[in-house]
């Protein structure tokens, strides 16, 4: 088809996030001009079920009111301020408070950012900061893990352990390493049950850190639930095995939230439903259902306390960007987390997940589905090219990228990740909706070849 001359102007002037240049110039885009609840409406007004909440992020789903109000009266009445050098506002305040309160370990300090990436950008230069407050300037290196998805910013991007954040960008950056890979699916060995596989990866952490020596490795930094390697879920009882081995080496653990915080697992958080107990934790996303860019740390008084120390010695702590804590964005998260408690619509989540789970499993039932996995309103379908022996398909042959095509067609947007297809609806989604979006799945699966 021809580009219409919308798409002609887009591939003229935009670079694209998270694209192939190249073949993005044959395709066009696809240009999504309004949205409501959980539906999206492209310039030729086909509506979309958004079946990945955009980016994992749009919980509450499109067109919400009062967050539009939030905002516009927050911009009438203070539309910036900065926090810098002892400034602040009430949103700020207000925010940090009931962060704190929700939180499901104890928290000190929250430092506002603008997205997951700043967020763990923030939480490496946080905890070489505080390693060298400690007086322990060799403890430096942080142990992320293989297929998680941390950001793009240099330091979040060599977290990440996806080869395409890295190659050809010079990354990852010294002192970052990547453990093994909590997918037994993938990685389980033969006759392995699933407890062995959460042993034998906290045994190779062990051994990783044994190797690099224990008074090198600061901090270790786990998604929940790994989102965008492919909606991962930790076998039961791994987090338990990797925390104890943190704490024997005196080692900082942080949960990267970004996707599984406020809700999308069924509760406040992801690391209680996986059993993981961090010091710091890192959030953005589903904050502000995306109605404003807003992320943030949570630091336990450890790291207050080195911040305070180093402040002490040094004088101002050199970190901060413009919009930390901007007021707009603060006053949509407060308003965003006021809804989540007034409208419950994180036991809503809950309550809808089994039905959600249960379309997922059916559809393990496909010829083309090696694995269903998921928990709460995350999921996904691994593909592959023979179900019994486990092969995948041929990386060049795109087949995650090919089912997402063929859902966007039958009225379904889904992202593949990696040979996998993602499901994340808005938390607000309707059973009824549940069952449409699942149906037009299974007629995407049926036409992927
Ligand atoms: N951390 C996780 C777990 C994510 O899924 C993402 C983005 O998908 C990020 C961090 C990066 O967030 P952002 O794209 O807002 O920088």
């Amino acid at each position: 088809m021809p580009l219409t001359n919308l798409q002609m102007r887009d591939v003229e002037t935009l670079v694209h996030p998270y694209t192939n240049q190249a073949t993005i110039r044959e395709t066009g885009p696809l240009v999504i001009e309004r949205a409501k609840g959980i539906y999206v409406y492209d310039v030729d007004g086909k509506a979309y079920i958004e079946g990945m909440a955009g980016l994992w992020c749009t919980s509450l789903g499109y067109g919400n009111e009062e967050l539009a109000e939030t905002a516009y009266e927050q911009m009438k009445k203070l539309s910036f301020t900065h926090l810098f050098g002892g400034k602040s506002h009430d949103p700020a305040i207000e925010l940090a408070e009931k962060l704190k309160e929700v939180a499901p370990v104890p928290i000190s300090k929250v430092f506002f950012v603008c997205s997951g990436s700043e967020a763990n950008d923030s939480q490496v230069k946080m905890v070489w900061y505080m390693n060298n407050a400690l007086g322990r300037p060799k403890k430096k290196k942080i142990i992320s893990r293989i297929k998680a998805y941390h950001g793009v910013t240099v330091a979040a991007a060599s977290l990440t352990g996806l080869p395409v954040n890295h190659t050809d960008f010079d990354l990852p950056i010294a002192n970052i390493l990547h453990a093994s890979c909590p997918h037994f699916y993938r990685f389980g060995q033969d006759g392995e049950t699933e407890d062995e596989f959460s042993t034998r990866c906290a045994r190779e952490l062990e051994e990783l850190i044994i190797k690099e020596g224990p008074d090198t490795v600061a901090a270790f930094i786990a998604e929940p639930v790994m989102g965008a390697g492919g909606v991962l879920v930790p076998p039961k009882g791994y987090f338990e095995k990797i925390m104890a081995v943190c704490d024997a080496h005196d080692i900082y653990m942080i949960a990267d939230e970004v996707i599984c915080g406020f809700g999308r697992l069924g509760e406040w958080f992801g690391s209680p439903v996986l059993g993981y107990k961090p010091h710091a934790i890192s959030i953005a996303k589903a904050l502000t259902s995306a109605y404003m860019p807003v992320g943030a740390v949570m630091i336990p008084e450890i790291m207050h306390e080195a911040l305070v120390s180093e402040s002490k010695k040094i004088g101002t702590f050199g970190h901060g960007f413009t919009y930390s804590g901007h007021p707009v964005g603060a006053a949509v998260a407060l308003k965003t987390l006021e809804i989540y408690q007034r409208d419950k619509i994180i036991q809503g989540a809950a309550a809808k997940a089994p039905q959600f789970q249960g379309h997922l499993k059916a559809l393990g039932d496909h010829p083309l589905v090696g694995e269903a996995r998921g928990v709460g309103l995350v999921g996904a379908l691994e593909l592959v090219a023979d179900k019994t022996s486990r092969k995948a398909f041929d990386a060049k042959a795109g087949i995650g990228a090919k089912a997402a095509k063929f859902a966007e067609d039958e009225g379904v947007i889904l992202r593949s990740v990696g040979d996998a297809l993602a499901f994340c609806p808005p938390l607000i989604i309707t059973p009824d909706e549940v069952d449409d979006l699942f149906a037009r799945a299974a007629r995407a699966l049926d036409k992927t070849h």
